[in-house]
């Protein structure tokens, strides 16, 4: 789960790392009303999971009331790479000497958490990335050994972080680690992290993301999470427990697991198709859970055609088979639905497909077949979504410098 920037900075809190005084506000009267609480010059924050606002126009500073009721007016509102701004965060503007870069994740190749640090953050990071690698420092960290004082110091200093700054940057990457750990996150960043005129280090900005696969143990995350964010299949998806992501091609697809699911739309690519989502049924493909993921799928409207791919393990396929029955019965579904069932039991299954309503629904005996039947009967190809392109928002950093973490679609939750 991705936090907002606001959010972020109240995690980031927990632990120690200092941020500016601010507020969130929902309207223009009450962003005047907070920036005036919270004296001027204030800086206005488009509040959206994605990076960038800064370019984007999502970032104002106001100076008085007229200034800050004209920000908010313009931001609130205002569409930055696909999601509307409903939400501010204002907070007393920083007067900023330097603006470094922080961050943590997991470099899985490596088997170990990964902090990088570079004295030249703000918005054009990913440029310096790209061009001068050599100005981000990387420093592996051993979870065993855990992050103290000297070493962050020595990695602060090795990213060319300003001598004034460097204690109060080490303390920063020591509790941004503990964060990160203790937090539960997969990525903890900040950028820009600054030295202010008056020889201070703060968080500038906040991106956050929570390893969903700990929330057990994180009751308190629960009102994190904001429904509004996910689009309406998402959320339909999400009440009904299902592992969903909303692509935008023409074939709903329908898997047990997430390896399968992602072989299918690789395989619809391959044959000229696009894939409509991405779904995980799980090991549970009983009648209720197929029933739910047909009602999911065909609630999108881009969808032409459902692929239905189950390999029958420790579920047998004839049970599936029934199952898909019983759904197509009490789900009305328009499209034509194309099930591949192979595995324990196939033979039985397909002759329970076969006796349907042959309109609806067609079996085929592999996933490639039944791939090129489903794109044919969705009509024309329409080019690729590819399973990991991490196409649903979810994922990296918003600089894409966590590049280690997982994509949307590898991280189904
Ligand atoms: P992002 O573009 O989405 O990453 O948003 P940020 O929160 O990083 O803000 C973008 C840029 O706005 C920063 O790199 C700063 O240069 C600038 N900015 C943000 N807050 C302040 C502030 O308090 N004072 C000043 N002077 N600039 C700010
Ligand atoms: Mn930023």
């Amino acid at each position: 789960m991705d936090l907002y920037e606001y959010q972020g900075k109240r995690y980031f809190a927990r632990f120690g790392i200092p941020t500016s005084p601010g507020e969130t506000a929902d309207t223009v009267p009450d962003a005047v009303a907070a920036a005036g609480r919270l004296g001027y010059p204030v800086v206005l924050k488009a509040q959206v999971r994605v990076g960038g606002r800064g370019k984007a126009g999502g970032v104002r500073i106001a100076n008085d009331a007229g200034e800050a009721g004209l920000a908010a007016g313009e931001i609130l509102g205002l569409e930055i790479k696909g999601h509307v701004v409903r939400r501010l965060w204002i907070e007393r503007a920083s007067d900023i000497a330097k603006e470094y870069y922080a961050s943590f994740t997991l470099d899985r190749a490596a088997r170990l958490h990964l902090a990088m640090v570079s004295s030249r953050g703000g918005v054009e990071v990913e440029e310096v990335a790209a061009e001068e690698p050599a100005a981000i420092a990387r420093l592996h960290v051993d979870p065993l050994d855990g992050l103290d004082l000297e070493r962050a110091r020595t990695l602060a200093e090795s990213a060319g972080i300003d001598p004034e700054a460097l204690d109060g940057v080490a303390e920063v990457l020591v509790n941004l680690y503990r964060c990160y750990v203790e937090g539960d996150a997969d990525l903890v960043e900040i950028n820009p992290l600054v030295l202010t005129s008056d020889r201070r280090v703060h968080a500038l900005d906040a991106k956050v993301t929570l390893d969903d696969d700990a929330a057990f143990r994180h009751p308190e995350w629960e009102e994190l999470a904001d429904e509004d964010d996910y689009d309406e299949r998402e959320r339909l998806a999400h009440e009904k427990g299902l592992n969903y992501i909303g692509l935008d091609g023409s074939v709903g697809i329908i898997a047990n697991g997430a390896g399968l699911a992602m072989s299918t739309l690789d395989v619809v690519n391959q044959v000229g198709g696009s894939a409509a989502n991405f779904l995980d049924i799980g090991g549970g493909a009983n009648a209720a859970v197929m029933a739910s993921a047909l009602e999911v799928i065909s609630s999108d409207e881009n969808v032409r055609s459902i692929l239905v791919n189950i390999f029958g393990g420790i579920v047998r396929c004839d049970e599936v088979a029934r199952g898909i029955a019983a759904a197509i019965e009490s789900v009305e579904i328009s499209s034509p639905i194309v099930v591949r069932l192979d595995g324990t039991n196939a033979a039985e299954a397909r002759e329970i497909i076969a006796g349907l309503d042959r309109e609806k629904i067609v079996s085929e005996p592999t996933m490639l077949s039944a791939a090129r039947r489903a794109v044919e009967l969705a009509g024309a190809g329409t080019g690729g979504t590819s399973a990991t392109d991490g196409t649903s928002g979810a994922g990296t950093g918003a600089t894409g410098m966590g590049g280690s973490t997982g994509t949307g679609a590898t991280r189904p939750s």
